[in-house]
């Protein structure tokens, strides 16, 4: 199983890191969470195509993290190579009003023709998939949002979406291999994390491994690693677009 991180960036535009996207390679299945935009022309670069996303999960439904949905529904109606294959697309409450009003808006050219759409919307819980489980907690960010903890065999990964400080998060990310945090500041913003409060979620939940990601450009500037291991001793990576890890 591979972690890969397709953008490292939020919605605020820079030529180094793009927007939300994070794929979980599976030796059966190709697994996306959000699709910011920039995402389906990024996944190129690692051979992936429309052609080959079998589920895509939101964390919210916020542009950054949601705007590429659109060009993925687009590009699979390609006459010239029209996607065949079923797809799954899995977000929180209002995700169907959502989708429904992407709808009213591009009409025929992003109605799946040639595929089945199943279209799910998810709140807490657990969720079994073929051989992997899915467990969901919501976040504060905005009313809706949802993390995501993934667990396949022995090997679990956490991916935060967008969110602060919660015990919630501290919960779905308990003794993971891979804990994948937003870190959009510096400092502390309300709905948002920064490197001590991501680094204090790494420490309370036991994870081996913490990833920072939805890095605004500020972050760029300032020591985020350093502030971030403070809190936590082991192993912290800053995110690039296309850093893939095994698992
Ligand atoms: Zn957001
Ligand atoms: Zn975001």
């Amino acid at each position: 199983m591979q972690v890969i991180i397709i953008g490292s960036g939020c919605g605020v535009p820079s030529l180094r890191r793009g927007s939300p996207g994070m794929l979980l390679k599976t030796d059966k299945e190709n697994i996306l969470f959000d699709t910011g935009a920039g995402t389906l022309r990024k996944l190129l670069e690692i051979d992936i195509t429309y052609h080959d996303i079998d589920y895509i999960f939101y964390s919210h439904l916020h542009p950054d993290h949601t705007l590429d949905l659109v060009s993925f529904l687009f590009a699979m109606k390609y006459a010239g190579s029209p996607r065949r294959k079923d797809l799954h697309l899995i977000g929180p409450d209002g995700f169907r009003d959502f989708y429904d009003s992407l709808l009213e808006v591009y009409g025929n050219t992003i109605q799946p023709e040639l595929y089945e759409l199943y279209l799910k919307e998810i709140g807490e819980g657990e969720h079994k998939y073929s051989d992997w489980k899915l467990l969901t907690k919501r976040l504060p960010h905005t009313e809706v949002s949802l993390g995501y903890r993934i667990e396949l065999g022995d090997k679990r990964i956490t991916y935060s979406g967008d969110t602060e400080y919660c015990q919630n998060i501290v919960a779905l990310a308990r003794d993971v291999n891979l804990l994948i945090l937003e870190c959009s500041f510096p400092e502390e913003v309300k709905g948002h994390l920064s490197p001590s409060s991501a680094g204090r979620i790494a420490k309370e939940s036991n994870c081996h491994k913490l990833v920072l990601t939805h890095l605004y450009p500020i972050c760029d500037q300032s020591d985020i690693l350093n502030q971030c291991r403070k809190e936590f001793e082991r192993e912290v990576v800053v995110a690039e677009d296309l850093m893939r890890f095994e698992m």
